[in-house]
């Protein structure tokens, strides 16, 4: 008895021990308050008006969750955006489904969404969620009912750019099946253009710390372009797409959802910055997990790398930020209350 309460003092003490080591920096707000009260407002690079935005609702005193979520609205909103909300690539039948999830810090809350159809903004609808549900995922049908309860506007979300798009795909999809594009009489293997018509992935993250030194953030997506019907990706998935502990910081992806859903990415960068990583670090160190976990030859490339991307962006409660992806060109966009602007992420692998 003697002996073991022996071991257990002295785990108690290692562990107290460590502890202390790998989180001075996140434990001692009262004495280093400049610090704290560093705002930051980070997105993937399609997201320059809502990094703007956010970071001017968190300037006026606004709550960390609502800047972002005010950010990625414009996003949504914006029909040029082929890959969120209003004007997003469709399904394979031409029906855009987006996928949102929000988590707010200080309450440790999440909602989401997933193949919600009709609305704009799922971003809002998951804050609705997170606020007015005991649950924190709602998908297809239910997700709609839910967001019809709440007076959200229904609409159709395909543009005719989107539209015009799907039909490209759908007729360039094979020559085997009877959907021709636009042809002369001298044409043959028509319908085999698939390199003009590849299907893309696009989202938005935006992640913000606010003047309370609260962390949020939120991740919204028409997804994987010309998807199976029902085909949910990472964003609307806390851990995967988004993640937020108010006491380290805050993660989120955009790019092959697939990869994130069985590597858990966000939450992973989140406990590496727990651990005492930079953002970039940990956000360099969820791309090299997800090239370990990467077996399928399918998936890589002829030197055995992955064949797709994915980017991270992170912040740390110090309002430190950083972003990286598996091959170069990802972009990130930050403002830190002096700046606005799009930067280059961190890599692994650089395309020659
Ligand atoms: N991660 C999103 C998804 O897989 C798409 C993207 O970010 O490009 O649905």
């Amino acid at each position: 008895m003697e002996a073991l309460n022996r071991r257990t003092f002295l785990r108690t003490t290692v562990l107290t021990g460590a502890a202390a080591l790998a989180l001075p920096e996140f434990s001692d707000a009262q004495s280093r308050p400049s610090i704290e009260r560093k705002t930051v407002v980070i997105s993937s690079g399609n997201g320059i008006a809502a990094t703007a935005k956010a970071m001017e609702m968190i300037q006026q005193g606004n709550d960390a969750l609502d800047a972002v979520i005010a950010g990625v609205n414009i996003v949504e909103n914006d029909p040029n955006d082929m890959t969120v909300g209003y004007g997003g690539l469709p399904n394979e039948e031409g029906i855009v489904e987006l996928d949102s999830s929000v988590m707010h810090g200080p309450t440790h809350r999440a909602g989401a969404v997933a193949s919600l159809q009709n609305i704009k903004n799922p971003s809002l609808v998951a804050k609705m969620v997170m606020e007015r549900t005991d649950h924190v995922l709602l998908v297809g049908e239910g997700a709609l009912k839910f967001a019809r309860m709440h007076g959200f506007t229904e609409e159709n979300l395909l543009t005719e750019q989107s539209r015009e798009m799907w039909v490209k795909w759908k007729e360039n999809l094979s020559t085997e099946d009877d959907y021709l594009p636009p042809h002369t009489i001298d044409d043959k293997n028509i319908g085999s253009k698939m390199s003009e018509v590849m299907k893309t992935y696009g989202t938005i993250n935006c992640l913000g710390k606010d003047q309370q030194g609260n962390i949020s953030g939120v991740t919204t997506t028409s997804g994987m372009s010309y998807k199976i019907p029902g085909r949910v990706g990472d964003s609307p998935i806390i851990g995967a797409g988004l993640y937020v502990d108010n006491s380290v910081g805050a993660a989120g992806s955009t790019g092959r959802g697939e990869a994130n859903l069985v590597s858990c990415s966000s939450v992973l960068i989140v406990e590496f910055m727990r651990q005492g990583k930079s953002p970039e670090e940990a956000c360099l160190m969820a791309c090299k997990r997800i090239v370990e976990q990467t077996k399928m030859k399918r998936l890589q490339d002829d030197q055995g790398r992955p064949n797709f991307n994915v980017t991270f962006y992170a912040i740390n409660k110090r309002g430190e930020h950083g972003s990286a992806s598996i091959w170069n060109g990802g972009t990130y966009c930050l403002n830190d209350g002096t700046s606005n602007k799009k930067s280059d992420s961190a890599f692994l692998y650089k395309r020659i």
